[in-house]
């Protein structure tokens, strides 16, 4: 049987690499449009690749998947983030585990990642394909086969296919949302798509002064029918905010309609450490021992100067005040907005996306083996199905096991 795995990014490399390993006689074709393999894998974790966390109980892994946890149970059981660590090691890629539970190559090269892969591919019966853009997929006449039809080259058939063409994030590294139209081709149905893991485009114009200051820890709430709230590693940026608690955000609510016309109210808060009662009992404290110096000046210990000019610009509050003069209305006004700095996000940075909310139906595909319900000999891979999850190593982890779980099925069925 000719297997066909169309896209090589971290899913279709694994299920390329499971077949290969566990079956190193079958005829695979490995088809993919970049003229390398993983280009997204390269740039991931900004260029050092977060392969998957290090988080260990699978229960709270699949939480961190607002669609998929459930789907992504089996193929996670057997492929879980400990076998990950496990592959990359025994093929050559030592990982570290940083303090946060992300885990990356001790290199901090995702080509390490990638390269793990060309050892494998190299001098087996895999081909790789490259600079083969896959257009469009019939069944043959006679029902038994797949035909491929690649731009400026030769049909390919095969038997079975594997649909691992990634989501439409980060669309100049190769995921442009081809799979969709080619799953849709094949019977599939294609749930609603959102950009995830993105930052906010606030109407607020002052994030741009303070761009790039960024905060290791803050908490960020929307109110919406449910309150949310994210705690973690955030940033200005010259057009609003962004930063680990933004993108956790933004994946809880990539399908909600924000926009100009109807903006989203954000709080953010950037001490999340100290309750306001505690941090005015400090800074009154603060201030009794140092009554002379200015009120700004006490507050840079709390603050960066540049997040205090803002406060006291934007808000209209008077810090310049020796702290002497101060009265408890005016220290409580700037901590209700260092404790709930309220931003309004209209929009979604445009292309700076990570991944795609929303694909291929998970009701349409066996979880277990990652075959379509609907089209025998068909089977996903990846981001293309409708799974994705938070950063920390979430969505890479979520590749390798479905594409782990479709290359051992397809062996399966060759036995
Ligand atoms: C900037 C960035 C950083 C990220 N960092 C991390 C991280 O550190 N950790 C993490 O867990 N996740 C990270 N992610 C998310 C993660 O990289 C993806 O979820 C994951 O790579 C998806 O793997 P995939 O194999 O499903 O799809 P992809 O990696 O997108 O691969 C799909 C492949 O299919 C090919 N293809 C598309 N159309 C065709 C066609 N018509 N014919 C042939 N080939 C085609 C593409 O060229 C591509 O190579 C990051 C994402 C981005 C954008």
């Amino acid at each position: 049987m000719r297997i066909a795995i169309i896209g090589a990014g971290a899913a279709g490399m694994m299920a390329a690499a499971t077949i290969n390993e566990e079956s190193p006689e079958s005829k695979v074709f490995l088809i993919e449009k970049n003229d390398g393999l993983g280009k997204k894998v390269i740039i991931s974790g900004g260029g050092r690749c977060n392969v998957t966390t290090g988080i260990t109980d699978l229960k709270i892994v699949t939480r961190k998947y607002p669609r998929g946890e459930k789907f992504l149970m089996s193929s996670m059981h057997r492929f879980s983030p400990q076998d990950v660590r496990t592959w990359f090691e025994s093929h050559g890629v030592p990982l570290k585990c940083e303090e946060d539970l992300r885990v990356f190559p001790i290199s901090n090269d995702g080509r390490d990642v990638v390269r793990a892969f060309e050892n494998i591919f190299a001098d087996s019966n895999t081909n790789i394909l490259k600079r083969c853009a896959v257009q469009k997929i019939e069944r043959n006449t006679a029902n038994t086969s797949f035909v491929i039809h690649i731009k400026d080259q030769p049909e390919i058939e095969a038997e079975i296919v594997v649909l691992s063409l990634g989501g439409q994030a980060y669309r100049h590294t190769g995921s442009t949302g081809d799979g969709y139209t080619l799953a849709e081709s094949l019977g599939h149905h294609i749930t609603p798509l959102a950009a995830s893991l993105n930052s906010f485009i606030t109407t607020e114009t002052w994030p741009a002064t303070l761009s790039g200051v960024s905060f290791e820890h803050a908490t960020i709430t929307a109110e919406l029918e449910k309150e949310y709230s994210f705690t973690g590693p955030f940033l200005f940026t010259h057009r609003g905010i962004s930063g680990p608690a933004v993108f956790a955000m933004s994946s809880i609510i990539a399908f909600e309609d924000y926009n100009p016309q109807n903006s989203l109210q954000i709080f953010i808060d950037l001490l999340p450490d100290i309750k306001t009662d505690d941090l005015f009992i400090q800074i009154q404290n603060t201030i009794k021992e140092n009554l002379k110096k200015s009120f700004k000046t006490i507050l840079h210990s709390y603050a960066p100067r540049s997040v205090i000019e803002v406060i006291e610009k934007e808000f209209s509050l008077r810090l310049e005040k020796k702290s002497a003069e101060i009265s408890k209305k005016e220290i409580q006004a700037v901590i209700a907005k260092l404790k709930r700095l309220p931003v309004h996000a209209v929009g979604r940075g445009a292309g700076d996306e990570f991944v795609t909310a929303g694909g291929v139906k998970l009701e349409e595909v066996n979880p277990s083996t990652m075959e379509s319900l609907i089209c025998p000999n068909l089977y996903f891979a990846g981001e293309i199905l409708a799974i994705d999850g938070f950063t920390g190593g979430f969505n890479l982890q979520a590749a390798w096991a479905t594409g782990h779980a479709a290359g051992e099925s397809i062996v399966n069925k060759l036995q």
